[in-house]
């Protein structure tokens, strides 16, 4: 990369920096300055292996000139076209190419600016679809503990990270939560653990305490992610779905980080087999650059909206920015990326040496727990004693000394890399974290 050192900010005090202990960072700031394929180049002039895509979003890896060209030309062209009873020629080629890659029945998409907005607007279109069918008491929403579906109302009330939640005063009403499926007993299990998939039961009690004929929606994410990479056990996903059909619930898999190729095939609904009937993404569908979410939706849920005078707005639902032009051109040219160097099967192909990388740590100091599937994968430490998550957060600061960037969720290291990362990139940041694993106190 040709980019020199640049220096810091002489003021950082104006930029309230989000889900960042402020006051430490600008003590010692870490600042990006560019970006190329597995790479990041740092303020002091390091580069640093990118083992997170970005925060789970670059999959195809940085500064791939087709998704920058793409973004250069449509600014240019067209820079902003209306959302509402307007639209411009792009924002339908993605929905179609979308709905290409999405698995069969799932043949909609409904365009948002992020992650935390295509759970809004996932969780208002199921509240709204069971009202167009005569339902209007099917309101409840069902999220999981430890679950993570964005920082709006919507998303913090079906969401189930305490810290996420406690600060934010009355959150929705009817909202339940199912138990998380992080057990003790499958520790260390390469991809999905066999045990937990009673965890689902719980839906059953659910039901039989409310009333199927109230609740609207159950939410999970396929893999949860932010909580730290935790499996749905073998069966799990497999019950939800039997459950919510048998009793007219829609199931939404929150796949803003297991779409796009993360799980080895592009979504997890693909990878589980499991049919949801609406998705939400975000991140991977324009590589990160540009912000952009997306609900995919079934073709029953999208034409039970489509009935009624033809001259009605269907949907009182949407963003300035949905189908954004320069997003939508983003979003092409990374699905065209995406398709063209076979990423998703790259992932699947390069994940069995992954796994075993991430397993060879088994043994260093402080490990209690390892997971994995595809090209993500978390190692869990043991609580630092009356300091939890400061163990993980040192190694995250003397991984990006040592030239790695990973992520930690409390005391859990996550790692998600670009699909494209080669066998020597993992060996270095498994290597890496080995070194750090054995210094850490
Ligand atoms: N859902 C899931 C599963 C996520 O992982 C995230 C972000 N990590 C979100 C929603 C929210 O996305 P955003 O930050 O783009 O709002």
């Amino acid at each position: 990369m040709a980019l020199d050192r640049k220096s810091v900010p002489n003021d950082l005090s104006a930029f309230w920096m989000p889900f960042t202990a402020n006051r430490q960072f600008k003590q010692a700031p870490r600042l990006l300055v560019g970006a190329d394929g597995m790479w990041y180049k740092t303020h002091d002039g390091r580069d640093v292996l990118d083992g997170t895509a970005g925060l789970w979003c670059c999959n195809a890896g940085h500064n791939r000139p087709k998704i920058t060209e793409a973004i250069r030309q449509q600014a240019g062209e067209l820079d902003y076209a209306p959302a509402f009873q307007m639209s411009h020629p792009k924002a339908f080629e993605l929905a179609s190419a979308l709905r290409d890659m999405a698995p069969d029945g799932i043949d909609h998409a409904f365009f948002t600016n992020s992650g935390s907005e295509s759970v809004e607007t996932a969780l208002k279109i199921a509240i709204a679809y069971h009202r167009a069918r005569g339902e209007g008491t099917r309101t409840r929403l069902i999220g999981r503990e430890k679950g993570y579906h964005g920082v709006n109302f919507g998303g913090i009330s079906v969401g189930g990270l305490v810290n996420n939640r406690k600060f934010f005063g009355t959150l929705l009403n009817g909202v339940d939560h199912l138990p998380h499926t992080q057990l003790a007993e499958n520790a260390f299990t390469k991809g999905v653990p066999e045990h937990g998939a009673y965890l689902a039961d719980d839906l059953e009690r659910k039901i039989a305490l409310h009333g199927a004929d109230t609740i609207a929606a159950v939410i999970v994410e396929p893999v949860a992610g932010s909580a730290g990479v935790i499996m749905p056990p073998k069966g799990y996903l497999e019950k939800l779905r039997k459950i919510t059909r048998e009793h007219g619930i829609l199931l939404i898999f929150d796949e803003v980080i297991t779409g796009f190729g993360r799980t080895g095939a592009a979504f997890g609904a693909d990878t589980f087999g499991i049919q949801p009937d609406m998705m939400t993404t975000a991140k991977g569908l324009t590589n990160g650059v540009i912000p952009m979410g997306a609900v995919l939706v079934s073709g029953d849920i999208h034409d039970t909206f489509m009935t009624g005078p033809d001259h009605m707005i269907e949907l009182f639902h949407g963003y300035t920015y949905s189908g954004n032009p320069m997003a939508a051109a983003a979003g092409l040219a990374t699905l065209e990326t995406y398709r063209e160097e076979d990423l998703f099967t790259r992932a699947a192909d390069m994940a069995p040496y992954w796994e075993e990388a991430l397993h060879s740590l088994r043994d260093c100091r402080h490990v209690i727990d390892i997971r994995n599937i595809g090209l993500i994968g978390a190692i869990e430490l043991e609580p630092m004693a009356g300091e939890p998550t400061k163990r993980a957060f040192n190694a995250f600061l003397q991984a990006y000394e040592k030239g790695i960037l990973i992520r930690t969720t409390g005391d859990i290291i996550a790692m998600s890399p670009p699909l494209i990362i080669e066998k020597e990139h993992i060996d270095q940041l498994v290597g890496t974290l080995r070194d750090v694993l054995t210094t850490l106190d």
